[in-house]
């Protein structure tokens, strides 16, 4: 199908993203390939002058499930009472349902799965445009973005569908994400968060070795890149070399985001992770040592099935002394088709909530301790908006989106969004510094 001139005016499309930052990254590369191939295409507008919606999906978990149909009911409803021309939906939850969906949802044009973009493309006689593999147009704020080095996961976690909607691990090129990469700061990209489902993986399928190191390396030497922050590492086979090139490299953020999903030997087993608590705690250990000064962040999951109080009391114990930085809970989701699915799911939904809630409440009171110490110190930030009155941004320890932030005085301090500043912090709550700038950079 053509993208009609009606009235002289071209269709218009809006990309719709829901999900993963993984997903943000796939919306930008079809985003690009459109407006690559002359089509008119907005993402996420508000406003309401598309004619053609395509909504790109997560698979994920319960919720983020029914936030996707919800999305796409909202979308079928508006084709049916003829405000848009055309819905086709992509991503993980259309790759994974594909075939249910269309039979309940038949008002949806087409639906395509996460490996067929070319396909999608077709339905606006677009081609895929080689040349423009680097090039991103992308979503968020000018001054950060995600870079995804490789794609679907060859982990055997027991509770995780994402390599049934992903595949397995493919590795970008090395030099195809060096050239992405100072794409981007040719564009004004300050900081770029580099994603994959699991980035300590890298390389191993493309290099038969693992060369996260390594690129990281190529990454800090790209001109403009003033902040590279890493992503969902797998604890197991973590590679060492990385700390070393995180230590030396100033660009380098002393960040770390690595999901540890529990700390009970016995949950770690049910849950296919491959390790243990004590090489956990080894593994946090020479990760402190080696890169001092470094914020954590993990992910834990509650109520898994099998887990008992006792796997319940030692996980709490374990953040207790691990005392990460920054962590996210979530209450573990009976999801078809994986390992976890052949288990009862029998930690009652009352009791998954109880926990979780409990460890978030443990998680902010060491989160406070965290920041309170923070009180005095003088600290780099990347400003990321304005609002209610204050200047908002982001020191080396948060990632865009899911960490802590820093509060700046409108009325008492200037500053451009975009920019760094550094700022003397004089407050601090569970998830927030406050402070004013001392000198802008
Ligand atoms: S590492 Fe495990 S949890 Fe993460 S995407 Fe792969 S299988 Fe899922």
């Amino acid at each position: 199908m053509k993208t009609k001139l009606l009235n002289g005016k071209k269709d218009k499309v809006n990309v719709i993203t829901l999900g993963c930052s993984k997903n943000i990254v796939d919306s930008e590369v079809l985003i690009t390939q459109l407006k690559g191939n002359g089509i008119d295409v907005q993402h996420e507008s508000m406003k309401d002058d598309s004619d053609i919606i395509i909504v790109n999906t997560c698979g994920f978990i319960e919720n983020a499930k029914q936030e996707s149909i919800d999305t796409i009911l909202r979308w079928a409803d508006a084709k049916e009472a003829g405000q848009i021309k055309k819905l086709y939906v992509t991503g993980c939850l259309s790759q994974r349902y594909r075939e249910d969906l269309e039979k309940e949802i038949p008002s949806v044009d087409a639906w395509f799965g996460t490996m067929e973009l070319p396909l999608l493309l077709r339905r606006f006689n677009a081609d895929y445009k080689h040349e423009l593999i680097g090039e991103r147009i992308t979503s968020t704020s000018r001054h950060y973005a995600y870079l995804k080095i490789s794609e679907g996961c060859d982990r055997p976690c027991s509770f995780c569908a994402i390599p049934i909607m992903r595949g397995n691990h493919r590795s970008k090129p090395m030099e195809e994400l060096v050239k992405e990469a100072a794409n981007l700061a040719r564009n004004g990209t300050k900081e770029i968060l580099l994603i994959a489902q699991d980035s300590t993986y890298y390389g191993l399928d493309l290099y038969k070795k693992r060369v996260l190191s390594e690129l990281l390396l190529r990454l800090s030497d790209v001109e403009g890149i003033e902040w590279i922050r890493l992503h969902y590492a797998f604890p197991t086979g973590f590679p060492e070399d990385v700390l070393k090139v995180m230590a030396e490299r100033q660009n380098i953020c002393k960040y770390l985001d690595m999901p540890l999903q529990h700390a009970s030997d016995h949950l770690l087993k049910l849950m296919r992770r491959g390790t243990t608590r004590k090489k956990t705690e080894n593994l946090l250990q020479k990760i402190r040592s080696e890169v001092p000064g470094i914020a954590i962040r993990t992910t834990m999951i509650v109520g898994h099935p099998g887990e008992t109080e006792a796997d319940f009391e030692e996980l709490k114990d374990f953040v207790s002394s691990a005392r990460f930085e920054r962590m996210g809970v979530f209450t573990y989701s009976h999801e078809e088709d994986t390992h976890s699915y052949t288990m009862a799911d029998d930690v009652p939904a009352k009791v998954k909530e109880q926990r979780m809630a409990e460890l978030m409440q443990l998680q902010s009171e060491i989160s406070l301790d965290i920041n309170t110490a923070r009180i005095g110190n003088t600290l780099k930030v990347l400003i990321d908006r304005k609002e209610s009155g204050y200047f908002i941004g982001r020191t080396e320890y948060d990632s865009p989106e899911v960490d802590n932030e820093v509060y700046i005085d409108a009325s008492k301090n200037y500053a451009r969004l975009g920019d760094f500043a550094n700022v003397h912090i004089h407050d601090a709550t569970e998830f927030d510094l406050y402070g004013n700038i001392v000198k802008q950079e």
